[in-house]
């Protein structure tokens, strides 16, 4: 299963968010979850962040394939430990 991430093409400016730039000869994915779920760029399918995360919130992540930065914001409601 993969979940598509939301992409924006430009660096994103909000002051409370994270954002983690591309790195030279970083292909990712950036994290490694739990469960078939993958997070994958919402422009060019490449896996950010494989199985699924429960304790990131606007998280902004450059896709090493092309560029663009993909809004992760994960966890389910209530799932918190
Ligand atoms: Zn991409």
């Amino acid at each position: 299963m993969q979940l598509r991430l939301q992409s924006f093409l430009e660096r994103p400016k909000h002051a409370r968010a994270t954002v983690i730039d591309c790195r030279p000869g970083f292909e990712g994915p950036y994290f490694e979850g739990s469960g078939p779920e993958d997070s994958v760029c919402g422009h060019c399918s490449h896996v950010l962040i494989r199985g699924r995360l429960t304790a990131y919130l606007n998280l902004y992540l450059c896709c090493p394939s092309c560029g663009r930065y993909n809004l992760a914001h994960g966890g389910e409601e209530g799932e918190r430990a």
